[in-house]
């Protein structure tokens, strides 16, 4: 017997990790580098006899580090198994169609509908604007129906980037007792936190990630940078769910990440880097780029389905996404990875797409 509560789950689709040859994969925003050099130091000198014990429940070692980072408290942090977690967790503690209905873009990251789903809450999505960036003024004229807002920074598939000024304008516009959710998974690569506005505005909530920007993905470590009535009630969630969702290694390894400030600041200049050039020599080659301050870019050429091209590429073993959804099929999203990866994808489209 299934529950019916299964029966109407649509699950999220992760993008694909095919086992049968060698691919180039640049699917998934994976981050091409290594993470810290801390990391491995630990590991061959970890203690296995720590493993007997639980993890720490409240992650407090690595809510203080994350908490100086960001010159907040920590009770202004909390610790989740990837941000998909604290994303679901958020969707549970602050959203509910009582008050209205929850507001994110059209093209946004594809899990939000599913934690809609799963968790009851009716939403509406707002279209992008014309040049495919987060509309806040959209959003703006659904607030009094919406029990809240969601969106990413810079926004995925598209890359696209909201600068400070438009997220404090917005801010200040919208209902102050609604909670807005930024989701900063790409942050790291070119744009500005709304973290600095968490004093200013209590319901802000921030969620971020070690999978992209500190190359963890394989991890699951994710963190949330809020108002402390909020955390509590994100805690109160994790413990009606599962007291331990971070182990001990996990938090180890976030521990040293989120201190190397040096090295992931360079491992993040040079996927920068690679990503202009590789958007200009797409450009030069008649491709449309949207402007990206992510780790991948939104792309399409006039002619050639999404699906034609993620198929063609896929052939000569390069693996990229491709979204058969409605309005943005001519599209595929490319990971940055190392320049000669780029470089090599470049070859390759330059024959296949001339
Ligand atoms: C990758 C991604 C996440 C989730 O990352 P985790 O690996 O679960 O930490 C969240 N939001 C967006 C927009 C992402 O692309």
């Amino acid at each position: 017997m299934f529950s019916e509560r299964l029966k109407r789950l649509t699950p999220y689709v992760p993008g694909e990790q095919p086992q049968d040859r060698e691919y180039l994969k640049l699917n998934t925003n994976e981050n091409p580098y290594p993470p810290c050099p801390g990391i491995a130091d630990l590991l061959r000198t970890f203690d296995t006899e720590r493993l007997r014990l639980y993890s720490d429940p409240v992650c407090g070692r690595l809510r203080e580090r994350i908490a100086r980072k960001h010159s907040l408290l920590k009770e202004q942090v909390f610790v989740s198994n990837g941000s998909d977690e604290a994303l679901s967790f958020c969707f549970y503690a602050f959203f509910d169609s009582l008050y209205g209905r929850l507001l994110f873009p059209e093209y946004t990251y594809s899990f939000y509908p599913v934690y809609c789903d799963f968790y009851g809450i009716t939403y509406e999505r707002i279209p992008l604007d014309r040049e495919f960036r987060v509309d806040l003024d959209g959003f703006l004229k659904k607030g009094d129906g919406s029990c809240g807002a969601i969106f990413a920074n810079p926004n995925a598939p598209t890359g696209t980037y909201l600068a400070l000024d438009r997220i404090v304008w917005f801010l200040e516009n919208y209902h102050r007792e609604k909670i807005v959710v930024i989701d900063e998974a790409y942050i790291d690569f070119g744009g500005e936190s709304a973290a600095a506005l968490l004093g200013q505005f209590q319901n802000l909530v921030i969620v971020r990630t070690f999978s992209k920007g500190m190359s963890l993905a394989g991890l699951r470590l994710g963190y949330t940078l809020t108002d402390k009535e909020l955390i509590k009630a994100l805690f109160t969630v994790k413990d009606s769910f599962n007291s331990y969702p971070a182990d001990t290694l996990s938090q180890l390894i976030g521990e040293i990440a989120i201190e190397d400030d040096l090295y992931y600041a360079k491992i993040r200049e040079k996927i920068i880097a690679t990503r202009e050039y590789f958007s200009s020599e797409l450009e030069r080659l008649g491709w449309f780029v949207l402007p990206s301050r992510a780790n991948f870019v939104f792309v399409s050429k006039e002619g050639i389905p999404g699906k034609d091209i993620y198929l063609k590429l896929k052939e000569k073993g390069i693996l990229v996404r491709h979204f058969d959804v409605e309005g943005i099929k001519d599209f595929v999203r490319i990971t940055i990875g190392t320049r000669d990866q780029m470089a090599r994808l470049l070859s390759v489209a330059t024959c296949l797409f001339p």
